[in-house]
Parts: structure tokens; sequence; C-alpha cells
């Protein structure tokens, strides 16, 4: 049996394969950007000078 991790985009809470998704936890690249944009124009603004985290983030 093959186990199949899905996640739910952040942004509009669909299901969305983890594995092969580039755009994880994102189902697609214009959540992606939707949800960044959003968090720089929230929460950057009020951490300071606190840099958005970079892509190379790896989750196991
Ligand atoms: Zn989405």
């Amino acid at each position: 049996m093959v186990k199949v991790t899905s996640i739910k985009c952040p942004n509009c809470r669909k299901e969305t394969p983890w594995e092969g998704n580039p755009n994880r936890p994102f189902c697609s690249e214009r959540c992606k950007m939707i949800d960044l944009g959003a968090w720089a124009n929230e929460e950057y603004r009020v951490a300071g000078d606190k840099k958005p985290a970079d892509e190379e983030e790896e989750k196991e």
C-alpha cells in the first residue's frame, strides 16, 4: 500500500498532495502568492525587520 500524504492548502483549504507538489503547502502557485502577499502586508510591518522565510524550508 502506498501512503499518500495530503495536506490542506492554507489559503483555500483544498486538499492537495504533498509529494510532487512544487507549491506546497499550497495547492497552486496562485494560492502561494496570495498567501505570501497577505503575510507580507500584515506580518511584515508588525515584525519590523523580520524577513519572510526563504524557499528552502524543508519539513520532514
Ligand atoms: Zn489553494
